[in-house]
């Protein structure tokens, strides 16, 4: 029993602390030699536990296992390299040399191993800070403060619900679109700053107080899509409904053209549909409200699968053909699952507020405050 009361304590104590997070950098590349200087503040650099003084200009390599320190013309081998801010505030640059990649801004401190062949880059940053990072890679600048709160909610939602998803790559989440992008380039703006303290240690729970899993994408294209055309599951929260938000938006609508033999080869390859056999019948389609299967679902073919394969913004389209030329009519921009942000951010415009917005895209949830709701944590956490 006493065991159980000290690990409950502990588990409450890292709730508490949770502030700090470690967030796999690079994770789209296989890293092997990186760049690294202060951006704004000063860092100190330690190789395993020894203190290597000043933060300059370095290049850390992959090298045998190790990870080498180059300065100028010396280089020494650690297993795990560490810069520490050694002022408030701080923030470094950070670019890979090998393969290249653009130069990207974190703020806090950053641990570097060697894993698997590849130099495992870890950003070890507190909460607010990376949310802060998450919002502008998500959001953009110039929002509304209610749409950057509302963003704020979903992502620190999400970073607790998936604090364990990398726990054997050595950190909690990735920087890409797998958990959530952060590819920080530390424009945030003070609106930006602001949502994040507003909302902090605001959460949103399901019926059953567990947190919820808080999709989003671009536009739905005037319809929430159900997690179930996407995914094959269904979530009793994230259901199909009209949104009118959204459908006079910058991203409402698409169209598109493929050629007419590229179709029809796949339909028939992947699925046995031919035109020999369903004559035009392939590439005509209506899709007044959103559906899971192109034309009929007796044809199996989803139109996840005719998405992904021909990059189509999403899957919410009708189609005709026009000579050699199939042509798609689209609406909407991603999966179309849960929040839409581009009809969250027109909420916000017109006055309604974050938790409004959320609980308009979300059903039967509600925002709780973690650090006040104690009582609701264990459950929360799904725990
Ligand atoms: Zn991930
Ligand atoms: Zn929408």
């Amino acid at each position: 029993m006493k065991t159980r009361i000290i690990f409950f304590f502990l588990t409450l104590t890292c709730w508490s602390n949770a502030q700090e997070l470690r967030i796999g950098l690079l994770r789209s590349i296989e890293v092997k030699k990186i760049a690294l200087s202060a951006n704004q503040g000063v860092y100190s650099v330690y190789g395993d536990s020894i203190n290597l003084g000043i933060l300059g200009a370095i290049e850390l390599e992959l090298h045998s296992g190790m990870v080498r320190i180059k300065t100028n013309d010396t280089y020494q081998d650690f297993y795990c390299v560490h810069i520490v801010q050694d002022t408030l505030n701080s923030s470094f640059k950070i670019k890979s040399l090998l393969p290249t990649s653009r130069q990207h801004y974190y703020p806090d401190n950053l641990e570097v191993k060697s894993v698997d062949g590849r130099l495992n880059v870890v950003n070890l940053v507190n909460m607010d800070n990376y949310l802060s990072g998450v919002v502008e890679s998500e959001g953009g600048g110039g929002r509304h403060l209610e749409y950057y709160k509302v963003q704020a909610l979903m992502s620190r939602t999400y970073a607790l619900k998936n604090e364990d998803r990398h726990h054997d790559e050595g950190f909690q989440l990735c920087d890409g679109v797998h958990c959530q992008a952060y590819h920080n380039m530390l424009r945030y703006t003070d609106a930006i700053k602001t949502a994040v303290q507003l909302t902090q240690n605001k959460v949103l729970v399901g019926p059953r107080d567990q947190l919820v899993t808080t999709y989003f994408s671009a536009n739905c294209g005037g319809q929430v899509c159900d997690a179930g055309y996407v995914w094959n599951t269904s979530v009793p929260y994230v259901e199909s409904f009209i949104d009118t938000f959204c459908i006079h938006t910058r991203q409402a609508t698409w169209r598109t053209t493929i050629n007419k033999r590229k179709w029809a080869d796949f339909l028939n390859q992947e699925y046995g549909v031919s035109e020999k056999k369903y004559g035009n019948y392939i590439y005509n389609f209506d899709q007044i409200e959103r559906k899971a299967f192109f034309i009929h679902p007796s044809l199996g073919i989803p139109l996840r699968d005719l998405r992904q394969k021909f990059h189509l913004k999403s899957t919410f389209f009708s189609s005709y053909l026009n000579g050699d030329q199939v042509v798609l009519e689209g609406r909407g921009f991603g999966h179309g699952v849960g929040l839409c942000q581009e009809g969250a951010m027109r909420m916000a415009e017109l006055g309604y507020g974050y938790s409004q917005i959320a609980r308009f895209y979300f059903h039967n949830v509600q925002v709780i405050d973690f650090q006040h709701d104690r009582s609701l944590i264990p459950k929360a956490l799904g725990r």
